[in-house]
C-alpha cells in the first residue's frame, strides 16, 4: 500500500472526499514521522497509510479518514493539534485528540488499565464516535503486523483486544472489523488451537462444497420463478466464533451445523418474509430455530431472519436472509449510518435506532462528572452482561444479575467448587450479591469448601447452574442422603404425614423416604415443588362432591377495543390484565401486542408510529390471564405453605413458584398465577400481604 493506492481506493469508496487533502495530510504525516520505523523495518507512515485503508473501506467521512493518517502524530513526533487544525480541520484535529488520549499513559496494574482503558474508550466514543472506528482500525493494522514483536507483547496485544476492543466492535455492530480483531487475536493467544481448527474447517468447507452449491442452485431456481431477484451467497463462520461455540456451549466440533451455510440477500423487507416462506417450502425448517432479528433487531442494530433447515443431504444448514441494507448494517454497523448525514436518502427507521447513540451524545454535554456517566453509558451498551475484573486485572463476562459464585465457576470449576467467600472491589460481600460493570472480584477458596444447594436459587449462568449441579450428581450418595433429610426435616416433615406422604410419593414417582431424601439432596426435586402439590391436593379435597376436573374450553381469540379482527397477543414482558391501561404494538408478521402502558420495553421499542391505541372490551370471553408476583419472605419454615394455602384459598391457581433462598434472613419467591383480572390480583396480594412472614409483595 503506498499513497497512490490509498488515492485511488478512495476515488473509488469514498467519491466524495477530496483527495488533494488526503495527499497532503500523507505528505504531513509522513515528514512527521521521517526518523520513524515500524518493528518490522518499514517506514513508520506505512502504518497510518495502512489504518486509513481499512476505513476507506468503512466508507468514513474525509475528516475521519484524514484523522487516520494524522492519528499518531501528535503522540509521536513534535506536531501539535493547533497546526493539524490549521492545516486539516477543527474536525480532524478533535479526531486527532480524540485517539491520542485513548492511547498512551501507563498504569501500575493490567487491572487499572483494563479498566481505565475501557473507561476512556466509552468516553470518547460518546464524544464522536469516529474516534473509537480509527482507534478499532488501528488496532486491526497493529494486529496484522502482530509478529515483529516479541512474545508476550503479542499475548498482551492479544489479550486486550479480546477483552476490550473485539467487543467494543461487536457492539458497535462493525462485524467486518470483529472477526478479523477476533481471529487474529485468537491465533496469536491459542496457536495450536487456531491452527489445529483452521485444518479442520477446510476439511469441512470441501466436504460440503457441492451441498451448498446444490442448496443455493435449488434456491436461486425457486427464487427466480417465484420473480424475486436476490442473490444467494456462501457464508462461512469464522474461527474464534466456533471456538467460542465449542468452549461455552460445550458442542464438539462436528455437530456445529452452522460452519457454512447460505445467505439470501433481496431488496426489502417483506421479500425477506417472502423468501423465507420459499425455503421453508423447500427445505424441511428445524422447529423453533427460527429467529427473527428483523422484528427484533439486535441491540447493535444487526437484523437478518435466521433459520435452520434440512439440506439435500440430511444435515442441518443454517439460511441466514436479510436486505441488502440489512448487509451493509451487519458488515459495517455504526459505520454504516454515516452516509445518509451526508445528504444521501434518509432512512427514518434507521434513524430511530440511532436514538440510543445520540442520546449518549446528549448525556455527554449534560453531565460533567464522568462517573455518573459512565454509568449511564454502561446500562446502554452492556445492557445484557456486566463486565468485572479478577484481581490480576483480566476481564469476565457474565449475564445481567451473576453472583460471585458465577464469577467463580466462570474461572475454574475447582474455585466455583471451593468457593467459600468473596470480595468484591475489597469487601468481603454475600455470595448472593449482584455483580456490576467495574466490579473487582476476588473469591476466597478453601479445600473443606464445598457447593450449596441453594446457590441454584440465586446463580445466573446457565452454565453455573449445570456445573453446580453436576457436582451434585457426582457428590457421595450418603452426602445427599443426609442433606435431603435435612431438607426434609426443614421444610417437608410436619406436612407430610400420613396419607399425603404416600400421595407425595405416587405423585413423584419415589419409592420411599430414602429415595425422597435423595432426590431432594441431588437437587432434582425441591420441596416447593411438593409444598404445590399438597395445596393443589387440599384444594381438590375441599371441592369434593363437585366433579375432580372442570373441563377447559379452549379460550376464545382475544379482542380488544381497536384490534377488531386483528391477531393479538398479551406481552409477554409485562403480563397485561383487563383492569390495566393497555397500548397496542403492531409487531412485524406477528400481529398486534398488547403492552401495560406503563411497560418499560414499550419505551424501547422502535417506530412510535406502530403504537396504537386500545382498550379492554366491557366483556371478555377469556377468563384466565396470567400474572406474575414477587414476595420477599422471612425465611422461615412453613412460609411457603402459607402462601400456597392462601392462593388456593383465593382460587387462584399457581403455574409457577420459584423459591430463592438468599445470604440474609429472607427468601425470594416467584411466582405465577392464573387470574380473571386486575381486581383479583389485587385481592389475592391484598391477602398474601397480610401474611405475617410476607414482607413484601409486588406484581412483576
Ligand atoms: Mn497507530
Amino acid at each position: 500500500m503506498n499513497i497512490d493506492d490509498l488515492e485511488e481506493k478512495t476515488a473509488q469508496l469514498l467519491p466524495k472526499v477530496n483527495r488533494v487533502q488526503v495527499r497532503r495530510a500523507y505528505e504531513y504525516a509522513s515528514q512527521a514521522h521521517a526518523n520513524q520505523k515500524r518493528n518490522s523495518g518499514e517506514p513508520y507512515i506505512n502504518h497510518p497509510l495502512a489504518v486509513a485503508s481499512i476505513l476507506t473501506e468503512l466508507e468514513v467521512d474525509e475528516p475521519t479518514l484524514l484523522a487516520a493518517l494524522l492519528h499518531d502524530v501528535v503522540e509521536d513526533t513534535g506536531a501539535t493539534l493547533e497546526e493539524i487544525s490549521q492545516e486539516f480541520g477543527a474536525e480532524a484535529a478533535t479526531l486527532v485528540d480524540g485517539v491520542t488520549k485513548i492511547s498512551g499513559i501507563n498504569y501500575a496494574s493490567q487491572e487499572e488499565r483494563n479498566l481505565e482503558n475501557l473507561r476512556k474508550i466509552l468516553l470518547a466514543m460518546a464524544q464522536d464516535i469516529r474516534v473509537v472506528v480509527i482507534k478499532l482500525a488501528d488496532r486491526l493494522h497493529n494486529l496484522r503486523t502482530l509478529n515483529y514483536l516479541p512474545r508476550d507483547k503479542q499475548q498482551l496485544v492479544a489479550r486486550e483486544t479480546l477483552e476490550i476492543f473485539a467487543p467494543l466492535a461487536s457492539r458497535l455492530g462493525i462485524y467486518k472489523l470483529k472477526w478479523e480483531l477476533e481471529d487474529l487475536s485468537f491465533r496469536y493467544l491459542e496457536p495450536d488451537l487456531y491452527f489445529d481448527l483452521a485444518r479442520r474447517m477446510q476439511r469441512k468447507r470441501s466436504e460440503r462444497e457441492r451441498i451448498l452449491h446444490e442448496s443455493r442452485q435449488i434456491l436461486l431456481g425457486e427464487l427466480t420463478q417465484a420473480k424475486i431477484s436476490g442473490e444467494v451467497q456462501y457464508r462461512a463462520k469464522h474461527l474464534y466464533s466456533v471456538q467460542q461455540k465449542m468452549d461455552k456451549d460445550q458442542i464438539p466440533f462436528e455437530e456445529i451445523y452452522d460452519l457454512l451455510g447460505l445467505r439470501v440477500v433481496v431488496r426489502d423487507v417483506s421479500t425477506c418474509y417472502e423468501a423465507l416462506g420459499l425455503v421453508h417450502a423447500v427445505f424441511t425448517p428445524l422447529p423453533g430455530r427460527l429467529k427473527d432479528y428483523i422484528a427484533m433487531p439486535k441491540p447493535n442494530l444487526y437484523q437478518s431472519l435466521h433459520t435452520v433447515v434440512i439440506g439435500p443431504q440430511g444435515e442441518p444448514m443454517e439460511i441466514q436472509i436479510r436486505t441488502e441494507e440489512m448487509h451493509r448494517t451487519a458488515e459495517l454497523g455504526i459505520a454504516a449510518h454515516w452516509r445518509y448525514k451526508e445528504g444521501g436518502k434518509r432512512n427514518s427507521q434507521m434513524e430511530e435506532k440511532m436514538v440510543w447513540l445520540r442520546s449518549l451524545l446528549d448525556w455527554q454535554k449534560e453531565l460533567t462528572d464522568s462517573r455518573e456517566f459512565l454509568e449511564r453509558v454502561k446500562v446502554d451498551l452492556f445492557a445484557d452482561e456486566v463486565l468485572v475484573f479478577t484481581p490480576k486485572g483480566e476481564v469476565i463476562n457474565l449475564p445481567v444479575g451473576a453472583t460471585p459464585v458465577d464469577f467463580a465457576f466462570q474461572i475454574h470449576s475447582q474455585v466455583g467448587q471451593h468457593c467459600a467467600g468473596a470480595k468484591v472491589n475489597g469487601r468481603i460481600t454475600s455470595l448472593d450479591t449482584a455483580l456490576h460493570t467495574g466490579d473487582r472480584v476476588e473469591i476466597l477458596t478453601r479445600p473443606t469448601a464445598a457447593p450449596s444447594l441453594d446457590w441454584l436459587g440465586f446463580v445466573r449462568a446457565t452454565s453455573t447452574k449445570s456445573k453446580i449441579r453436576a457436582f451434585f450428581r457426582k457428590k457421595d450418595k450418603v452426602e445427599n442422603l443426609a442433606d435431603g433429610k435435612v431438607i426434609f426435616d426443614k421444610h417437608l416433615r410436619r406436612f407430610l404425614t400420613g396419607a399425603k406422604f404416600s400421595q407425595a410419593m405416587e405423585a413423584f414417582a419415589l419409592a420411599g423416604e430414602e429415595d425422597l431424601y435423595l432426590a431432594l439432596g441431588t437437587g432434582a426435586l425441591s420441596p416447593v415443588q411438593i409444598l404445590q402439590f399438597l395445596a393443589r391436593a387440599e384444594a381438590e379435597e375441599k371441592a369434593s362432591g363437585e366433579p375432580k376436573l372442570v373441563p377447559l374450553a379452549p379460550s376464545p381469540p382475544l379482542q380488544l377495543q381497536g384490534t377488531e379482527g386483528m391477531v393479538v397477543r398479551l406481552a409477554g414482558c409485562c403480563l397485561p390484565l383487563p383492569g390495566d391501561e393497555v397500548v397496542g404494538f403492531i409487531t412485524q408478521g406477528r400481529g398486534i401486542a398488547i403492552h401495560r402502558s406503563d411497560c418499560p420495553n414499550l419505551a424501547k421499542l422502535p417506530d412510535p408510529g406502530r403504537k396504537m391505541e386500545v382498550s379492554w372490551p366491557p366483556h371478555l370471553k377469556q377468563t384466565a390471564f396470567t400474572a406474575a408476583l414477587y414476595l420477599r419472605t422471612a425465611n422461615r419454615p412453613g412460609v411457603l405453605k402459607e402462601i400456597t394455602t392462601t392462593i388456593a384459598d383465593d382460587n387462584v391457581n399457581i403455574q409457577e413458584i420459584k423459591a430463592y433462598p438468599m445470604a440474609s434472613e429472607s427468601t425470594g419467591i416467584q411466582l405465577k398465577v392464573t387470574v380473571r383480572d386486575l381486581g383479583q390480583l389485587q385481592h389475592l396480594i391484598n391477602r398474601l400481604e397480610r401474611i405475617p412472614s410476607v414482607n413484601e409483595t409486588v406484581r412483576r
